[in-house]
């Protein structure tokens, strides 16, 4: 199946091209290792840019999210988004758009969607995985139940990513960057170098230092 990258620009989110581009590239060496896994897909533009990295290779890449939006895109938030409300069920419900998103890009024999909490998901998991980008709700236990959950499965040189990284809390909420400094804490994964709000990790093997 071809891939449409192109698709992730007319995708709603909050994933700086840039910064997609950074996923496609790192996707693709991770693919090699082993499935990846994303959560917090939203509609779907990250799942994109990870998406195409791992078709590169026939890779999998396991799409975790419950579709019911997070805490701030509920009605009345400051991120709610009227077109992505169900009235009659009066709930928001992303996981329409996300499977268009899957459709229009070519997705269909790559991506795995998995639409339940992380931690539901992660209950009986036992395949180790190449990548884990961490996207899902961005408090800070949403957050660190997401690190705690999936960090676990990486494989050695495999990467850890974390998205919305701010060191200056007047920028943005500090969750992810809490929950980036633990895992370097952990002594289990070498910094890479961050790009924009990106964190990226690489879980050491055996015999390796940070
Ligand atoms: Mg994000």
């Amino acid at each position: 199946m071809k891939i449409d990258i192109g698709v992730a620009e007319t995708v709603k989110g909050f994933l700086d091209p840039a910064e997609g581009k950074v996923l496609y590239e790192t996707a693709m060496e991770a693919s090699r290792l082993g499935p990846c896994l994303e959560i917090g897909s939203y509609c779907g533009k990250s799942t994109v840019w990870i998406g195409a990295g791992c078709a590169e290779n026939g890779g999998i890449l396991f799409a975790v999210d419950h579709h019911g939006g997070s805490e701030e895109q509920q009605h009345g938030q400051e991120y709610f988004d009227r077109e992505l409300y169900d009235e009659k069920e009066d709930r928001v419900d992303t996981f329409g758009a996300f499977r268009k998103t899957l459709s229009t890009a070519g997705l269909g024999d790559t991506v795995v969607p998995l639409v339940c909490r992380s931690e539901v998901a992660a209950r009986m998991w036992n395949t180790p995985l190449g990548l884990v980008f961490i996207d899902g709700g961005h408090s800070f236990e949403a957050a660190f139940t997401d690190y705690n959950c999936w960090a676990r499965h990486i494989v050695a040189g495999g990467y850890l990513l974390i998205h919305d990284i701010f060191e200056n809390p007047e920028e943005g909420g500090q969750a992810p960057w809490e929950v980036y400094k633990l895992a370097v804490a952990s002594g289990l994964f070498r910094e890479l170098p961050r790009f924009r709000t990106m964190g990226i990790l690489m879980r050491l093997g055996c015999g390796q230092m940070p």
